[in-house]
């Protein structure tokens, strides 16, 4: 029978001792503490733990997905700024390339919708 790693005591951090041979029941070996005769089960549970660790997995994954929003981002707003740039250089009427560069980032809004929808990006 393989042994269950116990965790700390949930109530002092204290290692944990099974009380027989069955490991069924724990208690905690820090002294003084009152987790004594405790189920495995009630030991090992951690609802609120285990709850903030899926919230923070999730908020992980919600912050990697807007470090790639934000460098997209910022790839369009440089793509812009060189499409005025270039306008600019080449004497087109200030007019045309902004509507040039608006363009090019109504283009990339969209490619940032079709992708927030799940849908293949239509360059
Ligand atoms: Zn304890």
């Amino acid at each position: 029978m393989n042994e269950l790693e116990l965790k700390p005591c949930p109530l002092c951090g204290g290692p944990g001792l099974y009380r027989s041979a069955l490991r069924r029941w724990v208690k905690c070996t820090a002294p003084n503490c009152e987790m004594q005769d405790v189920t495995v089960k009630r030991w090992q549970s951690r609802p609120i733990e285990d709850a903030l660790t899926a919230r923070i997995a999730e908020l992980e994954s919600e912050v990697r997905r807007l470090e790639a929003d934000n460098a997209r981002l910022r790839a369009v707003i440089e793509r812009a700024a060189c499409t005025l740039a270039r306008g600019r250089m080449a004497g087109v009427d200030p007019g045309e390339w902004a509507w040039m560069a608006e363009q090019d980032l109504v283009r990339a809004v969209n490619c940032q919708r079709q992708e927030a929808l799940g849908l293949e990006v239509q360059p």
